[in-house]
């Protein structure tokens, strides 16, 4: 039976510089059942270390992806979802064929560390996570296609770390599955974003860095028979009746 539940599949933890320490896997877990989001996407940046710290703290409840926000060389962030913990890590030690061995400054970036369930660090990722590999979006989109994940264009409102930002307005075509839109736009913004490309796929989601920002208001509502990667895929393309809500309704 088809129904509707929310989905936030951009959420950093602890290991993306940027994020907060109080990102840890219990905290996401249980920010997340308070805020009433029913499946998440773990999307640390270049990496997804810390999937099973917070899919083993769920339990379940919510379902957790493994997700990476990938930087491509043209530092655009894509958010590519992956229909397991398998191939997200086969995906990222192709990603990091491509890093460059830069080391994290903890002073001026921020920790990254890598947790277990119960925010044990087990080791601090030393290189840095923001940077962009040494591959093009376009290879990026391609190469989490042919091993069966999503690639969504990340957050593309936004002024920096993003597609139109580095070359310009995305075609209408462009092979991406989904456009991701920030929650810090207006109803009128995004509507603009839908006028100027008819037929596309948005979602929008929190891409939280701290916990305050995870909530219904900032994520997507969408018709899926269970809220797994599978349907979540089937709503992107519109089938079997499985959709994705428009998120300024
Ligand atoms: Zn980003
Ligand atoms: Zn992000």
């Amino acid at each position: 039976m088809l129904k509707p539940f929310w989905a936030d599949l951009h959420i950093h933890s602890a290991l993306s510089p940027c994020g907060s320490l109080e990102m840890g896997a219990p905290e996401i877990v249980s920010a997340v059942r308070k805020a009433g989001i029913d499946v998440i996407g773990i999307a640390d940046h270049n990496t997804c270390d810390n999937f099973p710290a917070i899919s083993e703290a769920a339990h379940g409840d919510p379902v957790v992806l493994p997700c990476i926000e990938t930087q491509s060389a043209e530092d655009i962030h894509i958010l590519t979802v992956f229909p397991d913990f398998k191939t997200a890590t086969e995906y990222k030690a192709w990603l990091w064929e491509k890093m460059l061995p830069i080391k994290n400054n903890v002073d001026y970036f921020g920790y990254q560390v890598v947790l277990d369930h119960c925010n044990n660090i087990l080791r601090e990722e030393e290189t840095l996570l923001i940077q962009g590999s040494r591959y093009e979006v376009d290879q990026i989109v391609s190469k989490v296609q042919s091993i069966g994940g999503l690639a969504i264009l990340a957050h593309v409102d936004r002024p920096s770390f993003s597609y139109p930002v580095a070359l310009g307005p995305m075609p209408a075509d462009y092979p991406a599955d989904a456009f991701e839109l920030s929650w810090r736009i207006d109803s009128v913004q995004a509507a603009m974003w839908r006028e100027k490309y008819p037929g596309r796929t948005f979602i929008r989601s929190s891409d939280s860095h701290t916990l305050d920002t995870i909530s219904r208001a900032n994520c997507t509502k969408m018709t899926l028979e269970a809220p797994t990667f599978e349907e979540i895929r089937k709503a992107i393309r519109e089938e079997d009746g499985r959709r994705i809500s428009w998120p300024w309704g």
